[in-house]
C-alpha cells in the first residue's frame, strides 16, 4: 500500500495574547509574588520559554487564603444558590467562546494534540461547568441531607496531564456547592489556569471567590498545611498524596484523593477485535499515556494474542507522531524532560528483565521531549513495567487463559482506578465487572468521561469521587 502523505496543518497560535511574565491571581487581580521569584514554563514540543510564571512562596499562599476566606464570609455564603449558578452558567459560556484560545494554549503549554485540547480537554472542561451549574440550586435534593452545608475554603492542587480539565473537575463542583477556591496548578502547565483567572474576570465573579497561586511542590505544601483551609482537593501522584493524607491527619481538614492508576484493558476470545484494537490505542497512547485511568495493562486471551497482536502493531504503524499543534497529529510531546526520563528508565526495566519491545518506525522531531509508541509482549506480573505507573506511550501486553485468571492478574496491583472489558457478551461484562476492584469500569469501549459520571479509585489510586451527584458529596458536610 501506498503511504498517503498528509501536508502539515498547524493550527495558528495567532489567537493567543501572552505575556511575557504572570503574576499570581488573588482578590480578584493579578499581582507580583512576594516572593519576588519567577519560574520558565516552556513548550515541550520545542523546549522554549513560553512565559515567566511567577512563583508563590508562604506569604502569597496566605494571601490567597485570607482572599478566599473573605469571600467566603463576605459574598459567596451570602448569594442564593441561584445566582452562585448563574456564575457558573457565565463562566461554562465563555469557556466555549474562548474555546480555541484554550486549546492551543494548552497544547502551547501541555504538548498535547491540538486534535486531542480542541476535542476533549476544553469541550469537557465547559461541559463540567454547565452540569454543576445546574446543580447549585438543587443540592436540597441531592440526597446529601435536607440541607448541605460547604466546607468553606477549599485547597486545589492539580497535575499537568489535563490542566485546564482538571481544574474544571475541581472549581465547577467547589463554586456549586458554595466553597471559595485557592488553586494551585502543576508548575509545568499553569497557563491554562491562568487564563482561566481571566474568564472569572470577566464573567464578573465575586473578588477572591476563586484564587490561583502558581509554584511547585513547595508552594502546595504551603496550601496543604495552611491552618485555614477547610478542605484539600489534590489529583497528583500516590507518593504525593500519601504525603497530603499525613499532613492533614488529625487536622479538621476534610481530604479526597485522585491519585494514580495501572489499569488492565481486558480482552476476550470472543471480542470484536477491531474495536478492541481502537480500544487500545485510546486506552494507552490518548494524551501520550499520560492519563492516570490509562489502560497501561493489556490482558488478552491467549489464543487471540497472535491475531491481536497483529492488527494492534499494524494500526500503531498509522499513529502520527509529532507537532502537537498539527491538526493531523495524534501523539504529541511528552509533558517534561523528567516524565520523559521517568518513561526511558521503566522501559529500560522492561528490556532488562526480559520483556520484548516493540515500536513502529516513526520520526521523532530534533528538538522537544518524545516518546513513540512502545509496546512490551512477554511481560509477567513481576515485571516493574506491570506494577508501576509508566505514565507515557508504553503498553504492556500480559496473557491469560481464563476468566478467572484474568480477574486475579487484573486486580493484583496496588491501584485501583479504572479497567476494561471486551467481549461480545453482556452477560461475561457484568460477571467481570463485578469482581474487578476498579473504580471506573468500560466495557467495549475505554477512556470516555462525562460530568453526570462520578470518578475515582480504590486502595491507591484514591480517596472520594469526582463528578456526579457523588462528586457534590465531597464539598459538602452534610449527610454522605
Ligand atoms: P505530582 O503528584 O508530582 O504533582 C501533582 C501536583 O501536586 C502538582 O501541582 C505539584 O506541584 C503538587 N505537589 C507536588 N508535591 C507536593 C507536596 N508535597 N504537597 C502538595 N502539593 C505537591 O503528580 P504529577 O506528576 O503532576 O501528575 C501525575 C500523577 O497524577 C500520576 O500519578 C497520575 O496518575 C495522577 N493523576 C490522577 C488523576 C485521577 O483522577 N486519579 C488524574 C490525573 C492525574
Amino acid at each position: 500500500m501506498t503511504n498517503f502523505e498528509y501536508a502539515p496543518a498547524p493550527e495558528s497560535t495567532a489567537i493567543l495574547n501572552l505575556k511575557e511574565k504572570y503574576g499570581l491571581f488573588i482578590d480578584g487581580s493579578f499581582v507580583d509574588a512576594k516572593s519576588g521569584k519567577f519560574f520558565d514554563t516552556i513548550n515541550p514540543a520545542t523546549e522554549k520559554v513560553i512565559a515567566s510564571i511567577s512563583y508563590a512562596n508562604e506569604y502569597d499562599v496566605d494571601l490567597a487564603v485570607t482572599a478566599a476566606r473573605k469571600a467566603y464570609s463576605k459574598t459567596w455564603s451570602k448569594l442564593s444558590p441561584s445566582a452562585r449558578g448563574k456564575f457558573l452558567f457565565r463562566i461554562a459560556r465563555i469557556l466555549q467562546e474562548r474555546a480555541r484560545e484554550f486549546a492551543v494554549l494548552e497544547t502551547l503549554d501541555n504538548g498535547k494534540p491540538i486534535r486531542e485540547s480542541r476535542d476533549v480537554d476544553v469541550p469537557l472542561a465547559a461541559a463540567h461547568f454547565f452540569y454543576h451549574a445546574g446543580w447549585a440550586d438543587k443540592l436540597d435534593h441531592a440526597g446529601l441531607g435536607a440541607d448541605p452545608k460547604p466546607h468553606g475554603v477549599v485547597g486545589q492542587i492539580i497535575p499537568w496531564n489535563f490542566p485546564l480539565l482538571m481544574l474544571a473537575w475541581k472549581v465547577a463542583p467547589a463554586l456549586a456547592t458554595g466553597n471559595t477556591v485557592v488553586l494551585k496548578p502543576a508548575e509545568t502547565t499553569p497557563l491554562t489556569a491562568l487564563l482561566f483567572a481571566e474568564v472569572c474576570q470577566q464573567a464578573g465573579l465575586p473578588e477572591g471567590v476563586v484564587n490561583v497561586i502558581t509554584g511547585d511542590g513547595g508552594t502546595g505544601s504551603f496550601l496543604v498545611n495552611h491552618p485555614d483551609v477547610d478542605k484539600i482537593a489534590f489529583t497528583g501522584s500516590t507518593a504525593v498524596g500519601k504525603a497530603i493524607a499525613r499532613a492533614v491527619a488529625g487536622t479538621k481538614k476534610s481530604v479526597t484523593l485522585e491519585l494514580g492508576g495501572k489499569a488492565a484493558n481486558i480482552v476476550y476470545e470472543d471480542a470484536p477485535i477491531d474495536e478492541a484494537v481502537e480500544g487500545i490505542v485510546n486506552g494507552i497512547f490518548f494524551n501520550q499515556g499520560h492519563v492516570c485511568c490509562a489502560g497501561s495493562r493489556l490482558l488478552v486471551q491467549e489464543n487471540i494474542q497472535a491475531e491481536l497482536l497483529e492488527k494492534l502493531k499494524h494500526r500503531m504503524t498509522l499513529i502520527r507522531v509529532g507537532d502537537p499543534l498539527d491538526k493531523n497529529t495524534d501523539l504529541g510531546a511528552i509533558n517534561s524532560s523528567e516524565q520523559l526520563a521517568r518513561i526511558r528508565e521503566l522501559a529500560e526495566s522492561g528490556d532488562a528483565e526480559g520483556a520484548q519491545r516493540w515500536s513502529p518506525q516513526c520520526q521523532i522531531p530534533a528538538q522537544g521531549f518524545w516518546y513513540p509508541p512502545t509496546i512490551f509482549t512477554g511481560v509477567t506480573q513481576a515485571h516493574r513495567i506491570a506494577r508501576e505507573e509508566i505514565f507515557g506511550p508504553v503498553l504492556s501486553v500480559l496473557t491469560f487463559r481464563t476468566p478467572q485468571e484474568a480477574i486475579e492478574k487484573a486486580n493484583n496491583t496496588p491501584y485501583g482506578l479504572s479497567a476494561g472489558i471486551w467481549t461480545d457478551k453482556g452477560s461475561k461484562i457484568l460477571w467481570t465487572s463485578q469482581r474487578l476492584r476498579a473504580g471506573v469500569i468500560w466495557a467495549n469501549t475505554f477512556n470516555k468521561f462525562d460530568p453526570a459520571s462520578p470518578f475515582g479509585g480504590y486502595k491507591e489510586s484514591g480517596w472520594g469521587r469526582e463528578g456526579g451527584r457523588h462528586g457534590l458529596a465531597a464539598y459538602l458536610k452534610g449527610e454522605k
